[in-house]
């Protein structure tokens, strides 16, 4: 069965940045077959598709209605199972300390983790995300969730130097992610990765056998780097290192490497992460909300350190949609440079989509739309009020869109989102099984739960 998506500005983020102001995408299976222009789809299918009776038999006709057909964005960083925790203590200085982990300590478990997980991905594909790379416990059951939700994405397995609440033992957590790492091991759109928590709060030995593993199943090896100021001056103490040189000297940068954060690097560093093929996670707004700086993402971009976004966890930057990610890159780097025509929408857009997949290894699979990539499509109304009106599609996508103008999504060629509702969850009830679910643990207790 083919699909056409006709009938709206298209961004197709390939090779070349082609762009058609009026064009189409064709869809057979999970792949793009073809792209170009509603003039080309003309040639090629004749007037049929604006007919009542739909056309040439076997294909489903998709009008945009004249929006934005742009590739599924990728959420390089997240931590999907934190939703519960949204909002806890936004504005607390220890934050941390004070709600996130003692909640978590007490309330999370793999019951609380697939539920949330659910209605994160729900939030992800309503925002137009069709990829996402999470890094949570539980990888096994998340990647589970992932496959039958119908999102593309990597479930990552913690590991950390303590127990955590789905291992008492770093080994332990290595063993389950790499039992689920080889059950996901053949599957097309589901992954799982083991993820070490941080530069120092993993020790070096199991750092080392991880990044082995991760390269082994051809999955990410991601962390976070070059985040917390206790992490660099240890760092910086006990090595007189970088968070960057650090891993750099242990041999674990290389292009399976995706920094998250990365905030804290020398250009030095930057220059390291070119030379060894490693990416970087942008998570600008949960690394602007925790005021923990601006990273030195122009400079990176410069050097060809592959750069995507991230919206971090929702505990962090609240919302998991890329939109608000891609507005915070263009005004906080435009505005530390002091220069408006810094960080052009085009680069946003890409680092949303293409570079997003490049920095995820997934560059020949998604994050861009092309014929034999994956069919992972969104298509961004224009009707709303906020949308009008659209001189280039770039900059309607950065500076004006929100996820609320996402209409339509398809990952591998499955339609998941149609006309701004979920075609195969009821988001009512993931939200009614997480609150309820809420209710009996310690959110309840701690007096939070008020729903
Ligand atoms: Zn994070």
């Amino acid at each position: 069965m083919k699909t056409i998506v006709y009938n709206g500005m298209l961004v197709t983020m390939n090779e070349n940045m082609d762009m058609y102001p009026a064009g189409y995408v064709a869809m057979e299976g999970t792949k793009v077959t073809e792209t170009g222009s509603m003039e080309q789809l003309r040639q090629r299918y004749g007037d049929v598709f604006s007919t009542e009776e739909g056309g040439e038999a076997g294909i489903v006709w998709e009008d945009a209605c004249g929006g934005i057909i742009m590739p599924g964005m990728v959420n390089t960083h997240c931590h999907m199972s934190m939703v519960p925790f949204r909002g806890l203590g936004d504005d607390c200085k220890d934050r941390l300390r004070v709600f996130l982990l003692p909640m978590e300590e007490k309330a999370m478990d793999r019951e609380l983790a697939v539920l949330a997980a659910r209605y994160g991905i729900c939030e992800l594909l309503l925002a137009g995300i069709t990829t996402v790379m999470d890094m949570y416990y539980y990888a096994g059951d998340i990647a589970g969730v992932m496959d039958t939700a119908g999102i593309r994405g990597i479930a990552g397995e913690t590991v950390m130097d303590q127990a955590t609440c789905d291992a008492k033992t770093p080994l332990e957590a290595m063993d389950k992610g790499l039992e689920a790492m080889e059950k996901y091991r053949d599957n097309p759109r589901v992954s799982v990765c083991l993820s070490p928590h941080g530069t120092t709060t993993c020790s070096r030995e199991y750092l080392e056998q991880i990044y082995r593993k991760d390269r082994e199943y051809h999955v990410p090896f991601t962390l976070h780097t070059a985040e917390m100021d206790y992490e660099m001056f240890y760092l910086k103490e006990t090595y007189g290192l970088g968070a960057v040189e650090y891993l750099d000297r242990i041999g674990v940068l290389g292009e399976s490497t995706l920094a998250a954060h990365a905030i804290q690097v020398s250009p030095g560093e930057i220059e390291v992460l070119k030379k060894r093929g490693a990416s970087v996670a942008h998570c600008i707004g949960s690394n602007t909300k925790a005021a923990k700086g601006v990273a030195p993402v122009k400079r990176m971009l410069e050097a060809g350190v592959p750069v995507g976004l991230g919206s971090d966890g929702p505990a962090s930057g609240n919302t998991l949609d890329l939109f608000t990610q891609m507005r915070f890159c263009a005004n906080f780097h435009k505005n530390e440079l002091r220069d408006r025509s810094a960080f052009p929408a085009r680069d946003i857009v890409a680092m949303a989509t293409r570079w997003g997949a490049t920095a995820l290894g997934l560059h020949h699979v998604t994050g861009s739309l092309e014929a034999g990539k994956e069919a992972d499509l969104v298509v961004v109304e224009t009707d709303s009020a906020n949308m009008f009106p659209v001189y280039d599609p770039y900059a309607a996508l950065v500076y004006s869109a929100q996820a609320a103008n996402v209409k339509t999504v398809y990952v591998a060629g499955r339609c998941l989102v149609k006309d701004k509702k979920l075609t195969e969850m009821d988001l009512g009830q993931v939200r009614g099984a997480l609150a309820e679910k809420m209710r009996r643990t310690a959110f309840r207790d701690q007096g939070l739960v008020k729903f």
